[in-house]
């Protein structure tokens, strides 16, 4: 399909003005911020839950709970194997564990920390782009703000991206137009 400039240089714009409507009803940020939640949620669950210590339960071995006086032959083709007592198969239990406490605790501490970005950088106050010194061509007022903007679009395995300078005025006057970076 061939691919027509007209048409792309539209698209660029749609994406520029779509990305402005939902950055000024607030639902990038609610969206973002919804993702962020779940990602904390399943770090702390990953550090509290998965990862906790736990040195008191009885070991498991091939799916059966050992007593004292067990051992657990474990066959391994890569390495590690070998006959352990009760208190090595609780170790080799626990020590797995430590992992998934920095693996969560890092998660979570990271998403509350993009959810900070997300609150200022995603403000709905915020406006939509940077400033523009020029006066527009249509209304003569100096509301123009223009934003690098990216437009995706997948054709089965390859992703063709069209990018290009948008300039917006307001909603109210209606003036686009874009250029090459
Ligand atoms: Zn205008």
């Amino acid at each position: 399909m061939a691919v027509d400039g007209s048409n792309m240089a539209h698209a660029v714009i749609e994406t520029a003005v779509k990305e402005r409507t939902r950055l000024q009803t607030g639902r990038s940020r609610a969206t973002t911020l919804v993702v962020l939640v779940l990602l904390a949620g399943l770090g702390l669950f990953l550090a509290l839950v998965v990862g906790k210590a736990d040195p008191t339960t009885p070991p498991d071995c091939d799916g059966k709970t050992m007593a004292r006086s067990d051992e657990c032959r474990i066959w391994s083709n890569h390495g590690g194997g070998g006959t352990f007592g009760y208190d090595e198969m609780i170790d080799r239990r626990e020590s797995g564990k430590g992992v998934w406490q920095v693996v969560g605790f890092v998660g979570t501490g990271l998403s509350v920390v993009l959810m900070g970005v997300a609150i200022t950088k995603l403000d709905p106050k915020r406006p939509w782009g940077k400033p523009v010194e020029a006066v527009c061509p249509r209304c003569h007022q100096p509301t123009l703000r223009e934003k690098l903007t990216v437009h995706t679009i997948s054709r089965g395995r390859t992703n063709y991206r069209y990018s290009g300078i948008v300039t917006l005025c307001t909603p109210v006057c209606g003036f686009t137009g874009v250029r090459q970076r």
